[in-house]
């Protein structure tokens, strides 16, 4: 079907789109997202230097780092903790969290 649909971790393909997230970081096309200074997923006005990058379909699952793919949010949302449940909080704690947020959250810095 889609390409984004390809289920890997192939680190060939992680690295690679890691890569391209950085160059997109520098864009115009990105400082354009992060000036209109919205988070994409609660919609929060966040000032620009507050606002982080954030896959959708995380890269480590096959998504790629394309502006479709690619939204501002903030720092809470980036961190998991502004959607999460109880439930899923206390998950978290327990280690059961995915290991796509650590990753997401490496290419902030
Ligand atoms: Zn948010």
């Amino acid at each position: 079907m889609n390409e984004w649909v390809e289920i890997s971790a192939d680190p060939a393909h992680v690295r690679r789109e890691r890569e391209r997230a950085r160059a997109l970081r520098a864009s115009a096309w990105w400082r354009a997202q992060v000036s209109r200074g919205v988070c994409h997923y609660c919609g929060k006005k966040v000032p620009p230097s507050e606002l982080t990058m954030d896959h959708i379909v995380p890269v480590a699952r096959g998504g790629r780092s394309t502006p479709g793919n690619i939204v501002p949010c903030c720092r809470a949302c980036n961190a998991g903790k502004g959607c999460l449940t109880q439930a899923e909080r206390i998950l978290d704690e327990l280690g059961g969290a995915s290991a796509s947020g650590v990753e997401e959250s490496e290419i902030e810095e």
